[in-house]
């Protein structure tokens, strides 16, 4: 199967953007928020989308459910594995791999409406991140040409019965979900936003209860740097999720929000200079959650 290992290649116009692209933002929980180098550049979203449908599936259908009928598990494999499904008992385990979150997708309410739902996916998008975001419409075209790996699994996640609406409008909301721009500020706005009991911290809009923000945290703690989720926090300790647009946004629970962007990836297609930005404000400023 293809991936990130290949560069970023695997998506053609994400092999294009400007490798040197370096930004940072930082957004704590009153609100104040520090911003360096191309944190107002917008880039795609790509799986961090996955975080924002999980919290909206969430508030539709409540815990209990999206642990039935997707999972709340590591998988400790790629993004975009098929093995995920069938080794964990037909499940896609969690909302934060492909599967999962074309399973996630498939249960946006209203079912059968695909205009509502991405209605309802954009609303959650801009509550969270603060600002309105956009769709790249040539990510969107150059990403639906080329997933005939996301096509497998939605549809063998049909066959399990793992999809909740028609198979092709779940697949085509979860593409245009990863198509969608955001900033690395956004992304500090988002994570800030969870960090604080799901009270945006600028607005002050409750979007998310702070319970559903707590099993949000869990969720990208578990699995939110795919195959390398445990060496990063046993690095850092900190609850981060990658997208393979070379973005990162990471919760600081109580504390902040980070949103990071540098497009060079590694090879679990999480970024590179993001880790180590992220790792390097974690160590500074003693942000590791397991701390006593
Ligand atoms: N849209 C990408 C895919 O489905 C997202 C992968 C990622 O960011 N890890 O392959």
């Amino acid at each position: 199967m293809k991936g990130p290992d290949e560069g970023r290649d695997y998506i053609p116009y994400l092999a294009n953007i400007d490798s040197s692209l370096f930004g940072l933002s930082v957004c704590l929980v009153d609100g104040t928020c520090f911003s360096l180098g191309d944190a107002a550049h917008p880039f795609g979203v790509e799986s961090i989308s996955k975080v924002f449908t999980a919290a909206l599936i969430l508030k539709q259908l409540g815990p209990e459910a999206v642990r039935e009928k997707i999972g709340a598990d590591a998988t400790g494999l790629p993004f975009n594995s098929i093995m995920a499904i069938i080794l964990e008992n037909h499940s896609p385990s969690t909302p934060l791999v492909n599967a999962g979150a074309i399973s996630a997708c498939s249960l946006v309410e209203p079912t059968g409406n695909f205009d509502a739902k991405w209605a309802a996916i954009l609303q959650n998008f801009e509550d969270l991140c603060g600002s309105p975001v956009s769709l790249i419409d040539e990510l969107y075209r150059s990403e639906s040409a080329t997933n005939f790996d996301n096509r497998s699994i939605a549809w063998l996640l049909r066959d399990y019965g793992r999809i909740y609406d028609d198979v092709d409008l779940s697949l085509d909301l979860y593409t245009r979900q990863c198509s969608l721009a955001v900033t690395a500020e956004q992304l500090a706005h988002a994570a800030a936003t969870i960090a604080n009991g799901g009270v945006s911290p600028t607005g002050g809009k409750e979007v998310l209860s702070a319970d559903l923000a707590r099993k949000l945290t869990s969720l990208i703690c578990t699995v939110g740097f795919y195959q390398s989720t445990g060496d990063w926090l046993y690095r850092t300790g900190i609850p981060a999720k990658s997208g393979v647009g070379g973005g990162i946004l990471a919760v600081v629970p109580g504390v902040m929000g980070i949103g990071a962007f540098a497009p060079p990836l590694d090879a679990a297609g999480n970024s590179v200079r993001g880790q180590e930005a992220v790792a390097a404000l974690g160590e500074e400023l003693g942000l590791n959650v397991f701390q006593g």
